[in-house]
């Protein structure tokens, strides 16, 4: 089957891998109908995240079962089914916690170790998943393959960073970042009723896409977000910023948005260290909530999305063959063409 793979010197190729079978309990062989491109496919690419070479890569991806193992209950062949980025155990501290994102044997597809087997990247004709009883979905009819692999990954991150900072009826609350991850907290921020919902990016097509999911868009390349909040708050601040960028810049606007008291809730992830102005933030009693998304919160999601209360379907800007897979790595890397969310079809 053909698969996309990480080559040395930082490159992708499309190559020839073994079709997997199963050979063990709790599988199910998913044929892939559709997996995505994601930032941080890029990062592995670029040597940002350390995984070896001869990986195939992709974490983001649904299908339809073609064969499950005798013991699992949940699937048969012909279930569409949604994966999550990342697999949990279920019995650990952390799982028995809710906190599936933190599983002691947890693993992230394309790298990582789920029950003691190197999980491979989801940008493959197949992909063999263990433990589907405890952390696959099935998609249900009027839900699109676009819509479903935004739920295993984006759309979990951008919801728990809504829930991590307590957003509430009538609160003020600011995103910052619309990449896939910031437009998805968007749409689920106003879930909750915000009386208000600020969105800062710096790029005109993605404020575009923010505005129509109802938010007060914020260029950050015309003015600083913070001093702009302010002034739309009488001075007092939102009280909530998230962020979703993973940089020092957006930190420190977030924390310069908020009110005293309120709350920054951070899923950007940081390649570097950010210095924190302790004396002030401890006077002014703010929180601050970091980590990885929870993605126990797939059943809850894939429900809205199929009533019809989370439409994000404006994210998918592109859809390629598997076969052009680096006609699209080249798309997204450099952002040409308008891309958020590139598809690929194996
Ligand atoms: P993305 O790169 O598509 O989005 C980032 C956005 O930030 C872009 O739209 C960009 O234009 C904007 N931006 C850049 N500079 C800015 C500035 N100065 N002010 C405002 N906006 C600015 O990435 P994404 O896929 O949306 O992911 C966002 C972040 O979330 C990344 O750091 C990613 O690694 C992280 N992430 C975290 C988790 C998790 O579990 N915590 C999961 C997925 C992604
Ligand atoms: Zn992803
Ligand atoms: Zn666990």
């Amino acid at each position: 089957m053909q698969a996309v793979m990480l080559k040395p010197e930082h490159k992708l190729a499309l190559e020839e891998v073994p079709k997997p079978s199963i050979d063990g309990p709790g599988q199910i062989l998913v044929k892939v109908t559709t997996t995505a491109i994601c930032g941080s496919d890029l990062h592995i690419k670029n040597g940002e995240i350390p995984i070896m070479p001869g990986t195939v890569i992709g974490h983001e991806f649904v299908g339809v079962v073609e064969e499950a193992a005798p013991d699992v209950r949940l699937f048969k062949p012909g279930d569409r089914v949604d994966v999550p980025a990342c697999m949990w155990c279920g019995s650990c501290p952390s799982c028995q916690r809710g906190e599936v994102q933190y599983c002691e044997t947890g693993g992230v597809w394309g790298g990582g170790f789920f029950k003691g087997r190197l999980m491979p990247g989801a940008q493959a004709e197949y992909v063999l998943v263990p433990g589907a009883d405890m952390c696959a979905l099935p998609i249900p009819d009027n839900v699109s393959d676009e819509q479903a692999i935004l739920v295993g990954d984006v759309l979990g991150t951008g919801y728990h960073a809504v829930v991590e900072g307590g957003v509430g009826p009538g609160d003020t609350v600011a995103v910052f970042g619309c990449g896939p991850v910031g437009l998805c907290a968007i749409a689920s921020a106003q879930l909750f009723s915000p009386a208000r919902l600020f969105a800062i990016d710096v790029l005109p097509n993605r404020l575009a896409l923010a505005e129509s999911l109802g938010a007060e868009v914020i260029d950050a390349s015309k003015v600083d977000p913070a001093s702009y909040i302010l002034g739309q708050t009488d001075m007092c601040g939102v009280d909530v910023a998230i962020e979703a960028v993973g940089m020092t810049a957006t930190f420190n606007q977030g924390l310069g948005s908020l009110r005293r008291g309120g709350t920054l809730s951070i899923v950007g992830l940081f390649a570097e260290p950010v210095q924190l102005g302790l004396p002030i933030l401890g006077l002014a009693g703010v929180r601050i909530s970091m980590g990885l998304g929870n993605l126990g919160h797939m059943r809850k999601l894939m429900s809205l999305v199929s009533r019809g209360k989370l439409d994000l379907s404006a994210l998918t800007t592109h859809t390629f063959p598997l076969s052009q897979a680096m006609e699209a790595y080249e798309l997204f890397e450099h952002q040409k063409d308008k891309c958020i969310k590139v598809m690929l079809k194996p």
